[in-house]
């Protein structure tokens, strides 16, 4: 037939969720899903995006195209969240609506393509988001990986990831997590982004920022935003990429935004112009309805002040799990130090569990998580955590 050549892909890694769906143990958890889930399990809408929904309803807004660059008042309000109020640059940013976070990226990694003047490679953390590399391969840009993660400590190899960025060519691409690295939850401390940013400068490397959790780690969106708003200041011309999924749980609405810090105001609008050329074609203007919603929270005082609250308490669950389950991981007796659960930051966990002890702990225990031994942390709850402790105890002692 006329579709023979075509062959059969591999199976996507929705496949935790589907063995956790057909696992009949009523103690089963699910750790393998990336989005937040509250203490009885339940995905979560938040009360200031259900209020800002009621509003847009009470406009009886219609629902035409919005221009290519997007709904005007979101991606607005959404670099002010990222670079701060006040910060210097707002009137010498190109600024675009995006589809998410992974929109933001796919952009991003095409204008680089089309208007980086350097090497067409962008490095990457080892690891990093399992789709980072594939975006950046669809715009014609080649990752290549640079130490980060430190196996045996289970947390950063700060050396590693300096010697590698001075062995990178000047003038190199190099895509930074902003905060709560996924999937490690391993984060430079601001000491560190302080060092980065001088390495940084005197290589002449350009910084990509993924800011997929603002919020979202600390509870504080001012303290996320450290490393992007400090290279910045440090004058750094900074391409940056924002998702809405996680800090708003705006998953589905696909509310994202992408920007680049230009050197005037007048580069800035050359290089939204071409921002416009790479979307047109592609899907010719972003979703309405996420960016309206987004939009009614971060330009209303008193709605901005409980959806700040709303992430807080967000995050301040996940941390709160993170405390439970290494307090009873010691309780238990555990020989292994487990300072690291509480040391990471954001929705994910590197437990340091193996592939084989992954495998005996789903066997055994009906706890789903992903091979590299990676949680979600939002997928712990109070009723959960003593069967998730008592089975990690029991394959890693
Ligand atoms: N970057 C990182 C590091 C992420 O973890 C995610 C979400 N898993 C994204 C980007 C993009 O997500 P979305 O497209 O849903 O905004």
């Amino acid at each position: 037939s006329i579709w023979s050549n075509v062959p059969q892909g591999p199976p996507a890694i929705l496949g935790i969720t589907e063995a956790f769906k057909a696992d009949s143990n009523p103690k089963k958890i699910n750790l393998g899903v990336g989005a937040y889930r509250d203490d009885a399990g339940k995905p979560y809408v938040l009360p200031s995006v259900v209020q800002a929904e009621e509003r847009l309803l009470a406009k009886a807004l219609n629902k035409e195209y919005a221009g290519i660059t997007g709904v005007p008042e979101f991606p607005k309000a959404a670099v002010k969240l990222a670079y701060g109020a006040n910060s210097p640059v707002l009137d010498r940013l190109a600024i675009t609506q995006t589809i998410s976070g992974t929109g933001a990226l796919r952009i991003g990694a095409e204008f680089l393509q089309r208007w980086y003047s350097g090497e067409k490679k962008i490095r990457v953390p080892t690891p990093t988001w399992a789709n980072h590399k594939a975006i950046f391969k669809d715009a014609g840009i080649t990752s290549v990986d640079y130490r980060y993660y430190n196996k045996e400590t289970i947390g950063l190899d700060f050396n590693g990831l300096v010697e590698d960025l001075k062995n990178t060519p000047p003038g190199s691409t190099i895509l930074l997590h902003a905060c709560a690295h996924n999937p490690t939850g391993v984060d430079p401390s601001q000491d560190q982004w302080r060092e980065l940013s001088k390495v940084f400068k005197e290589l002449g490397h350009v910084p990509f920022f993924d800011m997929a959790y603002q919020g979202f780690a600390s509870g504080d969106a001012d303290r996320d935003a450290f490393a992007v708003r400090h290279f910045v200041e440090e004058g750094h011309k900074i391409l940056l990429c924002q998702s809405f999924a996680k800090n708003m749980g705006l998953y589905g609405e696909r509310a994202g935004v992408f920007s680049v810090v230009g050197a005037d105001a007048e580069e800035a609008k050359r290089i939204e112009s071409q921002l416009k050329i790479i979307i047109r074609p592609m899907y010719s203007n972003p979703p309405i309805h996420g960016a309206r919603l987004a939009a009614e929270i971060l330009n209303d005082e008193k709605l901005y002040k409980q959806w700040l609250g709303e992430v807080k308490e967000m995050a301040d669950r996940i941390i709160t799990m993170r405390t439970l389950l290494r307090g009873k991981l010691e309780k238990l007796g555990s020989k292994h130090d487990w300072s690291h659960i509480t040391n990471q930051i954001g929705m994910f966990a590197y437990t340091g569990l193996t592939p084989e002890e992954v495998a005996k702990i789903t066997k055994d225990h009906s706890v789903y998580l992903t091979k590299d031994g990676r949680v979600s942390v939002a997928g712990i709850t109070s009723s959960n955590v003593d069967h998730l402790a008592q089975a990690i105890f029991a394959v890693k002692g």
